[in-house]
């Protein structure tokens, strides 16, 4: 090693010594022409720009986009903050609201992965509760759970499980955790079921959040937008934490035109064809005997346990990409996003293709060849 990384990694606080790389779904560098391993739209979209103006700021929180955002979530302009996609949203939360070395987060595992990362950058302790917990526990359960955790991170529909947390508890668990805590609902996938968005229930509680994004069904992963939805008074000590100018004129001008009411009604229109492929995937996967669970939630994916986690090396070898998880200790489940019809052809074919291994096939009294 040499003097001058010596030097570095001994200036590090133990938080961030400590920090395993983060692994998203592109980070790991895989090769492959089915990409259903990052919940992302099979649809691209046309856009128009005009990059004019480039010598200028941006406006820092661009007005037709959240105009547009407002009218959307039936919200008022000054419920909406924009920043560079829901996970820019998750870490101003934590940064502003968060004393690091001192408060705590609360979340329900199995959950979405940047809740931890962005505490633990923080040096903020994980309160680590369950997603059985968060659906079959009582409110007062889960609220004693909770301790004093001052965000509550609840993603609801729940990636990578698809479970919903019902309305009604989110709404108990926001008024007993009134003055305590802020509860983040990280509504992700929400348009795959919009009936169950929690924004109707920020203008009567102070402390509900509810996390936006146009990568999932806005097919938009790449632009980097999302929202942060609350009350003013949550989202004024952030708008002072953000970055001056967190949004390009170029993003905003496409996030602009992604929003307009047109697009919306297009976006909808994807969305149920999506619904519609994804119980088209169920079927298949309910019928073939190397997949042992299926998790038949929300949302534009499907999680399932394999009997075989080698299964999962057998896609990758015919340019199939799925994202495989570690759920409750087993390391042989996988999550398939929704793709195009023509994408779900290449699962059928892999699924198609399986043996069933030995002791599970012996097991269901298949003959093994
Ligand atoms: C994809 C995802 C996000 C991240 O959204 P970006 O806007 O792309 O940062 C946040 N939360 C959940 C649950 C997600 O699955």
């Amino acid at each position: 090693m040499s003097n001058k990384s010596a030097t570095a990694s001994s200036l590090l606080p133990d938080n961030i010594a400590a920090l395993a790389a983060y692994s998203s779904a592109k980070s790991e560098k895989l090769s492959g022409t089915t990409w259903l391993n990052a919940n992302e739209s099979p649809y691209a979209k046309n856009l128009e720009l005009s990059i004019e103006d480039l010598n200028r700021y941006p406006d820092p929180q661009p007005q037709l986009v959240i105009e547009r955002y407002a009218a959307y979530t039936q919200l008022d302009n000054e419920n909406v903050l924009m920043t560079r996609g829901a996970d820019e949203g998750i870490e101003l939360l934590v940064r502003t609201y968060c004393e690091p070395a001192k408060d705590s987060i609360a979340l329900f595992l199995p959950t979405y992965g940047m809740y931890k990362v962005t505490a633990d950058t923080h040096n903020v302790t994980i309160n680590a509760l369950t997603q059985a917990l968060l659906l079959n526990g009582s409110v007062e359960e889960i609220v004693t759970a909770v301790a004093s955790a001052k965000l509550v991170f609840i993603c609801n529909p729940n990636n990578p499980t698809g479970s919903l947390t019902p309305l009604d508890k989110v709404k108990a668990i926001a008024s007993a955790l009134a003055g305590k805590a802020l509860v983040i609902v990280d509504e992700a996938y929400i348009e795959f079921c919009p009936e169950q968005s929690a924004t109707a229930l920020i203008s009567q509680y102070s402390n509900v959040v509810v996390l936006r994004t146009l990568s999932k069904a806005f097919a938009l992963a790449g632009l980097r937008t999302g929202f942060t939805l609350a009350q003013e008074s949550v989202l004024a000590p952030i708008r002072k934490v953000i970055a001056p100018y967190p949004v390009s004129g170029v993003v905003a001008s496409i996030a602009a035109q992604a929003i307009a009411p047109d697009a919306i009604t297009s976006m909808r229109r994807q969305v149920t064809i999506l619904n519609t492929l994804k119980a088209k995937l169920i079927d298949w996967l309910e019928a073939s005997d190397c997949v042992l669970k299926i998790l038949t939630g929300e949302g534009n994916f499907v999680t399932l346990k394999l009997a075989d986690r080698n299964y999962f090396k057998t896609a990758l070898a015919q340019g199939l990409v799925m994202r495989a998880f570690t759920l409750y200790g087993e390391d042989d489940w996988l999550r398939i996003s929704i793709g195009s019809e023509q994408e779900l052809e290449q699962v059928k074919i892999w699924l198609d293709g399986l043996q069933m291994p030995a002791a599970t096939a012996s097991l269901a009294g298949k003959e093994v060849s």
